[in-house]
């Protein structure tokens, strides 16, 4: 039995994660200071096998005995919640970071970074491989969260070349699923909660860049198969299923049978135009590739919003 520690743990994808591991028989340590995440998310979790820490990753931080892996994705990750946080953001991509891979280090436990699609900027090549070194505004309001997360890849990589820590390195394309919340401004949870309650469907600019969406179970799939590999260089996970935003808005109000219409708002500042994973390294490596549909995987979520959460909070 493996001993995984997770930051960010209670947080939509964190929470995600620790039952998955727990499921292949791990023993899980969850730390979280619940800045963004919620202990409603790890609520149904009811193992001896997991232990919840409250904790702020910004400040040094220890855990008692053996630990094997350390998932490292405590940050604020949705533009409305490093807007409202960035000092915090650029902090926990930082100290927070140099901290987890501490840790690391000192339980000689394998490392690894949830880093992000955004490293990649408003990007210049399609789709966007590894190898691509980015186009980021450091100086904008994104700026904040992409360059906290550069900066996080840039530590990884020192403390694995000069510290001798094992470390990877995973970069998220947009990801969906059940626990994310109604109000967390991104696109799917906004566009369901604004269906299910037959609301107009706010979409940004005329809708026509582009995103790919992963469903939350490839996602957890991926990164568990990348941190039990020996690789050190990042590698795209992500559903290369690309579609508009406008697309996904129809969909959404086709999946729900709404009433809804679609209605167009101003564009957030520096809001890429384009976005999709070029995954072959995931693929030729890993062996990974994602499964889910992405209707089957919006029925799911879907589902999870109308039955889960109280209609007064859509
Ligand atoms: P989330 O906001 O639901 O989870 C983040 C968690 O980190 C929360 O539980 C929050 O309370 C916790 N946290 C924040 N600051 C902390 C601190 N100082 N100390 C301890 N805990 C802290 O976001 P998410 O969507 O689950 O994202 C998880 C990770 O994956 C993030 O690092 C994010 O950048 C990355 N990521 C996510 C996506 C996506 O589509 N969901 C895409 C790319 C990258």
């Amino acid at each position: 039995m493996s001993t995984c520690l997770i930051t960010g743990g209670a947080g939509f994808l964190g929470s995600h994660l620790c039952e998955r591991l727990l499921e292949l028989g791990n023993r899980v340590i969850c730390v979280d200071n619940l800045e963004t995440g919620s202990l409603r998310n790890i609520d149904q979790i009811r193992t001896p096998e997991f232990e919840f820490e409250m904790l702020d990753i910004t400040s040094h931080f220890e855990v008692a005995g053996p630990v094997d892996f350390v998932y490292h994705l405590a940050s604020p990750a949705s533009p409305i919640d490093y807007a409202r946080l960035p000092l915090h953001t650029l902090k926990v991509g930082a100290y927070g970071t140099h901290n987890a891979l501490g840790l690391a280090k000192v339980k000689r436990a394998r490392f690894l970074l949830a880093s992000t699609s955004e490293v990649y900027g408003d990007p210049q090549i399609h789709p966007q491989p590894e190898s691509y070194w980015g186009n980021v505004n450091p100086i904008g309001p994104r700026g904040v969260y992409d360059e906290a997360k550069r900066y996080a890849e840039a530590l990884t990589m020192a403390y694995f070349r000069q510290q001798g820590v094992d470390t990877a390195i995973v970069r998220i394309f947009n990801t969906y699923g059940a626990r994310m919340r109604p109000h967390d401004g991104r696109a799917v949870p906004t566009f369901i909660r604004q269906a299910l309650t037959d609301k107009p469907l706010t979409v940004f600019g005329d809708g026509s860049q582009t995103r790919s969406f992963c469903y939350v179970d490839d996602l957890i799939r991926g990164l568990i198969a990348l941190a039990e590999s020996g690789l050190h260089d990042p590698v795209n996970i992500g559903n290369p299923d690309e579609l508009t935003l406008l697309e996904m808005a129809q969909l959404i109000v086709e999946l729900t049978g709404a009433r809804s219409e679609v209605v167009f708002e101003a564009l957030p500042i520096d809001d890429p135009q384009i976005r999709q994973p070029d995954i072959s390294r995931a693929r030729d490596l890993l062996g990974w590739a994602p499964k889910v549909t992405l209707r089957d995987g919006l029925r799911e979520t879907i589902d999870s919003f109308s039955a889960g959460l109280d209609r007064t909070a859509l």
